[in-house]
């Protein structure tokens, strides 16, 4: 008796969340094409969440208007609005909206509830973070009806919801919020029955909402972050990061021209790279999704059959390749706090912790002499000022002195083959003083995914060339 064939499993289709950054929703025709990328994919098949981003500079607009309603320049803010109002009619128009359509009557009811806001603040001469929040979010919200106007004119289905609306729950830094542990299965809940109605949600990134129903936002570039929440959220096979680039690369490509694709990442190397600079990815875009090992994919926009860069847990490296990426973050301040008070006093130094996570400030990097006689911490510049204020309270009466040193850029290195691979630091070393640049601090973490250096701003262009040619990855170098 033969035995009868395994029936074939029937295989779910496939889930993926796309993502549209500022530069791919900046115009009609961008967002014309953007719309084209999932409908190629719709098309086959496959079911998509698409996550959208603010149309390029009006974030920053936003942000300008915001400061200035606070500082009582209304005439100003209401020029800026409208300078918006009308880039968004005009993208519809182009896109084909009727003058009655749903389309511009949501962008309509969004200026006005956005002038309104506005208008608050310019009462209050007050801008809180909460406020700003609020203003802030309007670019994505505005912009995913375009999306969505391009995406029906492509025969796919959509469905428009904020970030909140789609289930992301944040706690309340405003300004830098982080999703609760409960949006998850919130936007599971929320999504799924729009795609099992065969609806594409398309759903504006950077933002969430508090559990008293405040829009809150994931910091400068949260848009990956939406997007990655989502594709945890609902064990998406993968999460595509449309970009105007390759993918990620070797560094920032306006600064090394000579800059290529990285094939393949980890996670980690992922995180350190944006952590230092790299503006490509939120920095922690990749951690919602570890817990599965979701792929991410960044994926260029203008090649879409280009396989970009696929970041997955594990690191791959080639033979002989310790170093993947040089990376650098400008506006840094080093603020080094000395004297005999730290001698041999280890409390000082915890307390000067303690102040900095209290105040919530990051540390780009940090060092100590052996003889404990100084620290010297690197922060953004822009929070220079407030870590000075902070440290004052613990620094009293210790007989300690503070020096802040402006105009410092952090370079890093950053792959997992330097990892008890020699020289490497040397290389680094050897390649900035070939230059003639002085390092100002060094640090390597004890994961030995990147050594960072300390330099003078005014020479970290031509240092992350330098660096970058060293450890072989200018594009000719390599064939
Ligand atoms: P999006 O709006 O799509 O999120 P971003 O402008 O935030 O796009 O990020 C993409 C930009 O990041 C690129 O255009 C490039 O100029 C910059 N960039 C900086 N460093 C890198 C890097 N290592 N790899 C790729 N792009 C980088
Ligand atoms: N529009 C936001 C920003 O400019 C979020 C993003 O682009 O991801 O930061
Ligand atoms: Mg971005």
């Amino acid at each position: 008796m033969t035995a009868s064939p395994e029936p074939e499993a029937v295989q779910p289709p496939r889930l993926l969340v796309m993502k549209f950054g500022g530069t791919l929703m900046g115009s009609s025709q961008a967002i014309r094409h953007s719309a084209s990328l999932v409908e190629r994919s719709a098309a086959h098949g496959t079911r998509v969440v698409v996550v959208v981003s603010a149309m390029t500079g009006v974030t920053n607009g936003l942000l300008k208007l915001a400061d200035a309603a606070e500082a009582g320049e209304i005439a100003f803010a209401n020029d800026e609005i409208a300078i918006q109002r009308h880039r968004h009619f005009t993208a519809a128009q182009e896109l084909g909206a009727a003058p009655d359509s749903e389309t511009v009557r949501d962008i309509r009811e969004l200026h006005e509830t956005l002038r309104q806001a506005v208008y608050g603040v310019y009462l209050l001469r007050e801008l809180t973070p909460r406020s700003r929040d609020l203003i802030v979010s309007f670019g994505e919200r505005l912009s995913a009806p375009l999306m969505a106007l391009a995406l029906a004119q492509d025969g796919v289905r959509s469905h428009g919801l904020t970030g909140g609306q789609a289930g992301i729950l944040t706690d309340s830094h405003f300004g830098s919020a982080k999703p609760l542990p409960s949006t998850y299965t919130r936007v599971k809940d929320r999504l799924e029955g729009l795609l099992n109605a065969g609806l594409t949600p398309v759903v504006a990134g950077f933002m969430g909402e508090t559990e008293k129903g405040a829009i809150s936002t994931l910091g400068r570039g949260g848009t990956d972050f939406s997007a990655t929440i989502i594709g945890a959220a609902l064990h998406a096979d993968e999460v595509w990061a449309w970009k105007d680039v390759d993918g990620v690369m070797s560094a920032d490509p306006r600064a090394v021209p000579r800059a290529q694709n990285i094939a393949r990442l980890s996670y980690g190397e992922v995180m350190e790279l944006a952590y230092f600079g790299a503006k490509v990815l939120h920095p922690l875009a990749v951690t919602p999704l570890q817990e599965h090992g979701i792929p991410l994919r960044v994926k260029s926009a203008a090649d879409p059959d280009f396989a970009g860069t696929l970041v997955t847990a594990k690191a791959v490296t080639e033979a002989g390749q310790s170093v993947k990426a040089v990376t650098a973050i400008k506006g840094v301040s080093i603020i080094t706090v000395s004297g005999a008070g730290i001698l041999g006093v280890p409390e000082v130094v915890a307390d000067l912790f303690n102040t900095l996570a209290r105040e919530n400030i990051t540390l780009l990097m940090v060092s100590q002499s052996s003889s404990m006689s100084n620290v010297s911490l690197a922060v953004q510049s822009a929070s220079a000022e407030r870590t000075v204020a902070a440290l004052r309270t613990p620094l009293a009466g210790r007989q300690l002195q503070v020096d802040i040193q402006e105009g410092v850029a952090v370079l890093a290195i950053v792959g997992a083959g330097m990892r008890g691979t020699k020289g490497v630091a040397a290389r680094l070393f050897g390649a900035l003083a070939q230059e003639d640049i002085n390092i100002l601090m060094i640090s390597q973490g004890s994961s030995e995914l990147n050594i960072s250096v300390a330099i003078e701003e005014r020479d970290v262009d031509s240092a992350t060339r330098e660096v970058h040619a060293a450890f072989g990855l200018d594009a000719a170098q390599r064939g």
